[in-house]
């Protein structure tokens, strides 16, 4: 009996957006709304995300000692996710600065900060955590040294999911511990790199062959395509009114997670996590639009 259904290794960040009617070229400055700091940063959204599900969840990360830390720290805390694994200091707070035009489209500056110092040996001195998890998940806004690390502190029965974010290419050791390994196109594209393909299927074929047991590309809207060495399934989505999709694919890796650890196929765990991202689209914001479980069980 594991203590933690997942164990989250990733990232922490302060969301600082402000609204403008234009964004700035170089040289210029405009005026824009009200400062808004959301917590954010993918580890933390999917802790947030697998705990308001009720998976008893653990995160791996750091933070600085600064207002932004303790912002996410209450966050993580308020949604019941165990941050005793969370450090504190070395750097400030990771940060991202949005600014986003009436038409919603952004520009972003992240500076790392404290993420950037989550350390290998950072990842050998939270042993514990590791053999207490049954699921660990990763992203890559921490060092992918670190990620690495990660693969090689796994329990035996310990299952690895990985969302390569922001994508690179990745080395076989990581590759060979994924299952599964969870992309949109984007990050096919980046990890398979030239020889990419076209089609979900062309790449979820091509990224098997790299090493993962198992692999789901995200399709938004349409779905998802889950794949192992038995075949392809497609998982259709839930048709929703979409208001927001910040924080769509973090919810949804945090809710296939759990349920692959709580024993479900695959394809029974992308259909739960894909009923977990449309609701999460339906709702502005991305830790604050993460359904709980009877919201899932009511849609
Ligand atoms: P993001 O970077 O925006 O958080 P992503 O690109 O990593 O997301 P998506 O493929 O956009 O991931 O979304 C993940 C999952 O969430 C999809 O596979 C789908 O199940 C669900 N989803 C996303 N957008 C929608 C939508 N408009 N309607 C219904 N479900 C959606």
């Amino acid at each position: 009996m594991y203590d933690y259904d997942l164990l989250v290794v990733g990232s922490a960040n302060a969301d600082l957006v402000i609204g403008v009617e234009r964004r700035p070229g170089a040289g210029e400055t405009v005026l824009g709304s009200d400062l808004a700091v959301h917590p954010g940063g993918k580890g933390a959204n999917q802790a947030v995300a697998a705990a308001r599900l009720g998976a008893r969840t653990a995160l791996l990360a750091r933070v600085g000692d600064d207002g932004h830390g303790r912002l996410l720290l209450d966050s993580m805390r308020d949604a019941g996710v165990d941050t005793t694994g969370v450090l504190v200091g070395g750097a400030p707070t990771g940060v991202a600065l949005i600014t986003v035009d009436p038409s919603g489209d952004n520009s972003i500056v992240v500076s790392p900060g404290a993420n950037a110092r989550l350390t290998p040996a950072d990842v050998r001195a939270a042993a514990g955590l590791f053999t207490a998890s049954q699921v660990v998940s990763a992203q890559l806004e921490i060092p992918l040294e670190t990620v690495v690390e990660v693969v090689r502190s796994l329990g035996p029965g310990t299952r690895f999911v990985l969302n390569p974010s922001p994508p690179r290419e990745l080395p076989d050791e990581v590759l060979a511990a994924c299952d599964p390994l969870i992309v949109n196109e984007h990050e096919a594209r980046v990890v398979l790199g030239a020889d990419a393909g076209s089609t979900p299927s062309q790449w979820a074929e091509a990224l098997l062959a790299l090493g993962p047991r198992s692999v789901v590309v995200t399709l938004g809207g349409d779905g998802a395509l889950v794949a192992d060495a038995t075949g392809e399934t497609h998982v259709p989505s839930v048709k929703v009114d979409a208001v927001d999709t910040t924080g769509a694919g973090d919810s949804f890796t945090a809710a296939l997670a759990w349920r692959l650890g709580l024993g479900e196929s695959l394809a029974q765990a992308a259909r739960y996590a894909a009923r977990v991202g449309a609701l999460a689209v339906t709702r502005e914001g991305a830790q604050v639009s993460f359904p709980t479980a009877s919201e899932v069980a009511a849609l």
